[in-house]
């Protein structure tokens, strides 16, 4: 009886609030936990779940694995509003059944916080855990990386019966292979990726402490690695990218060996990291009972997640919106505005709010000096905003910006304008909580939904 009463609150708030214009919030799936606390595990009875992790590519990676499903004829439902705590995941959960909390799809595709995936682990009993990578993100919530490390072990523990889907190329995330080795599924990028600079998130052998060796490096502290000491070393990837042949603004074209046979694929997103998730999807879509052909074909029919890469084409300006939170995935923001070719405007946003990490100090990691390297600088005009337009400014000075070459926007109005009207490429970084109103503003410029609807 609380299991129904749960469920129709839940669904009246959330249709409630819809009305009222005020989507995306947490309150419906609150309500319902505090009436049913077992509510999740009880909705999930019955369905399967792929559940994604890991600091960065969660949300590229489930969308991704999505496609794929669909694809392939396997109709699956997904937490798509970016709410990825158990709130939000029992109100998206509540959604997909009728009141008797009978499911609608057999199938779940689950964006996780590293921070709740225990928990979430536990009431969902997934068929498939994925886990992108292990970065330092907002140090404020989690404490160290290894913290975030012990939490994600303990979900898996509690997934006694997933395939659990490991970034081979993360010495952090791989280790989580010694607690279910007969049931991992490795993916990774056999190949250098450019030259990031070096994010000392993981420098150190996380069995003996000895300092790794690289063969390679893709990104920051992810390559392959091997302890000179104790021998703990990269594993060869059940899913990998074995070579990149393109890397456009558009997309990319690579070589990928699946369970020992080879695919050319070109993945519809733009960045190398990108590959990072197309392995990761692979993997686990592959584990659910996509053939692998299958799934590489689903790759170049991609369109942009939520914010983490978005197009806007308003007027004369080709707008794209990079989010960025913290120094790994900004260093992959500026890879990608290296690879814009000719003039280009960069807005940075920057914002403290606690969504955001309210230590802005991240950005002294993140290496804004590539964008000045050799020609690089003298194509972009830079725009600086959000409530650290400031601390931003400062971070370009240093980075080698030209002292009057950077322009501080403070109002919100101001910048849509100034975007809008920039023409040519303009490519937005902004934290979390200043993409917000701004893809709001300009999604609404260009007829597009809210992303709750
Ligand atoms: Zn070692």
């Amino acid at each position: 009886m609380r299991f129904v009463l749960a469920i129709i609150c839940c669904k009246l708030i959330r249709l409630a609030l819809r009305v009222l214009g005020r989507g995306g919030t947490a309150l419906p799936g609150k309500v319902a936990l505090r009436i049913c606390p077992d509510m999740l595990s009880r909705l999930a009875r019955g369905v399967r779940v792929a559940v994604v992790t890991g600091t960065n590519g969660k949300t590229t990676t489930c969308r991704m694995l999505e496609k794929m499903l669909r694809d392939a004829g396997m109709d699956c439902f997904a937490n798509r509003s970016g709410s990825n705590l158990e709130r939000g995941i029992t109100a998206d959960f509540v959604s997909n059944a009728n009141i008797f909390g009978r499911p609608k799809r057999r199938l779940a595709v689950i964006e996780c916080d590293e921070a709740a995936f225990r928990r979430v682990c536990g009431e969902l009993s997934p068929r498939v855990c994925v886990v992108t990578n292990v970065f330092r993100d907002q140090l404020d919530r989690y404490g160290e990386v290894t913290h975030t490390l012990g939490a994600i072990r303990e979900g898996l523990d509690r997934a006694a019966h997933a395939t659990v889907c490991l970034n081979a190329d993360c010495s952090l995330t791989a280790s989580l292979a010694a607690d279910a080795p007969d049931r991992v599924r490795f993916f990774g990028v056999d190949t250098a990726l450019g030259a990031a600079p070096a994010v000392s998130d993981a420098p150190r052998c996380i069995v003996c402490g000895a300092q790794y060796e690289y063969d390679y490096h893709t990104f920051a502290h992810l390559g392959g690695f091997r302890c000179p000491k104790c021998g703990y070393s990269r594993t060869e990837p059940d899913v990998a990218v074995i070579s990149v042949s393109a890397l456009n603004p558009d997309g990319s074209a690579a070589v990928l060996r699946i369970d020992g046979e080879v695919y050319d694929a070109a993945v519809g997103l733009p960045g190398g990291y990108n590959l990072y998730n197309a392995a990761a999807a692979i993997a686990a879509a592959t584990a659910l009972g996509v053939p692998a052909g299958d799934a590489v074909r689903s790759l170049a029919r991609l369109e942009s997640g939520f914010g983490r890469m978005e197009r806007f084409e308003i007027g004369p300006s080709r707008i794209t919106m990079v989010l960025v939170k913290n120094p790994a995935g900004c260093d992959r923001a500026i890879d990608y505005l290296r690879s814009i070719p000719g003039d280009c405007t960069a807005v940075f946003c920057l914002n403290d709010n606690l969504a955001d990490g309210t230590d802005v100090s991240w950005i002294w990691d993140a290496g804004f000096e590539r964008l000045f390297e050799g020609e690089g600088g003298g194509r972009l005009s830079l725009i600086v905003s959000g409530e650290r337009a400031d601390d931003m400014r400062l971070r370009l000075k240093y980075a080698g910006a030209a002292e009057d070459s950077v322009r501080v926007v403070r109002s919100e109005s101001e910048l849509v304008e100034a975007v809008t009207t920039a023409g040519g490429q303009v490519c937005i970084l902004p934290t979390y909580t200043a993409m917000l109103p701004l893809r709001a503003a300009l999604a609404a410029k260009c007829g597009r939904k809210e992303f709750w609807k």
